[in-house]
């Protein structure tokens, strides 16, 4: 890969022709045109809220520097910022007077400050790396350099580098903050629109999570009718089987359990009534474990993380059991005290010991003192399921 390191450019230079489109809120053109500053891939505009846009006008006016931007130099000799276009943008758009700032308590456009405010802003010189190199360098360099600003977060950086017509309608789609869809979908999933995680759950699910290749696989596709289809199918199976969204199921991969389940019938009634009695239960400690607890038939309970006992009321017990177990000359484990073997006059100690439910959890035995012995690991770990 081939990289420049360019001082002499001013921000004159690099605003000259800046080109602002106010309907798609994105900066355009720098450099008489040379420069492409919001390629179709970034995202939009985002410093245009009166304090990131002031403070790089207020930076520069200060002499402090701007950070390094990075520029990729295309095959057609054209330069694109890979780097540094929420800078720019908000350079640009001062210099065409489309913000103000505040100076000794008043607000000032550019053409509205004195000339040597102006010329200090024009003649700042700007750190500027231009790199030219194969696909991979760039891509290899762009995750590397992505640490300054606001960071690209990782969906970002993959519609960067996989930048295209599948990326085009797949954002057209998913990141669009006007799809009326999306209502619907942040019953079940978390995230912000425009930054991308919608897009990232929807590849994710398709990709089985190897979002990476898929996007490569894809790039030149004209549709995204697969990624499409399959979120689609995974959203309106838990919305149908599910009565009212919990806050929980925002954070559920609900792709893995459509794997697993969405062949298996369900009766919509039970699982409901099952779901409402387990948000219901103070010892379900992992609320969002009860959706894939329910529908793998409510088996696998550690999947809710059970409320364990508490030390005292395991203490209370172990020492009743012992005055009892040593008045009656047998084992302080019950389970011992009914065996054949060694252990059953053994008084264990509290350490050799663990609580364990009487009547098990799972059917419907509490985590009270009410309910619990002490057995010895052995044992415990014999009886297992709680
Ligand atoms: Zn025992």
């Amino acid at each position: 890969m081939k990289t420049q390191l360019h001082t002499e450019w001013t921000i004159k230079d690099i605003c000259e022709g800046f080109f602002y489109n106010d309907n798609e809120g994105k900066g355009v053109f720098g450099m008489n045109g040379k420069l492409t500053i919001q390629p179709e891939y970034q995202r939009n505009y985002i410093y245009a809220d009166g304090k990131k846009d002031v403070a790089v006008i207020k930076s520069v006016l200060k002499g402090y520097p701007l950070g390094l931007i990075y520029f990729n130099k295309r095959e057609d000799g054209q330069l694109e910022v890979l780097d540094g276009q929420q800078r720019i943008t908000s350079l640009g758009r001062f210099i065409l007077s489309k913000f103000a700032i505040e100076l000794d308590g008043m607000q000032h456009y550019f053409r509205g400050i004195s000339k040597d405010k102006q010329d200090k802003i024009l003649n700042t010189k700007l750190l500027i790396y231009e790199c030219e190199g194969i696909e991979d360098e760039i891509r290899e360099w762009f995750e590397t350099i992505n640490i300054a600003g606001i960071p690209l977060n990782r969906q970002e950086v993959l519609n960067a580098i996989y930048s295209g017509s599948f990326v085009t309608l797949a954002k057209e789609e998913f990141s669009n903050s006007q799809n009326t869809n999306i209502n619907k979908w942040s019953s079940y999933i978390s995230g912000v629109v425009n930054r991308q995680d919608y897009l990232q759950c929807a590849l994710n699910w398709v990709s089985k999570g190897n979002i990476r290749n898929y996007m490569s696989m894809h790039r030149r596709d004209d549709n995204i009718n697969e990624l499409k289809t399959y979120f689609n199918s995974i959203i309106d199976w838990v919305d149908g089987l599910f009565d009212d969204p919990h806050s929980e199921m925002k954070n559920i991969d609900w792709g893995k359990l459509y794997e697993t389940y969405h062949k298996q019938p369900y009766n919509k009634t039970e699982i409901n009534k099952k779901v409402s009695e387990l948000y219901a239960d103070e010892y379900v400690k992992n609320k969002k474990g009860i959706f894939e607890y329910v529908l793998g038939g409510c088996k696998d309970s550690k999947l809710l993380e059970i409320r364990i006992f508490e030390e005292r009321d395991k203490k209370t017990v172990y020492e009743r059991q012992k005055k009892e177990a040593e008045e009656k000359g047998i084992s302080n484990c019950p389970l011992c005290a009914i065996g054949n073997d060694n252990n059953q006059k053994h008084i264990w100690k509290i350490t050799e010991m663990d609580a364990d439910h009487v009547t098990a959890w799972s059917k419907g035995g509490s985590t009270d003192i009410n309910n619990c012995q002490m057995l010895c690991k052995t044992h415990n770990k014999a009886k297992g399921n709680i």
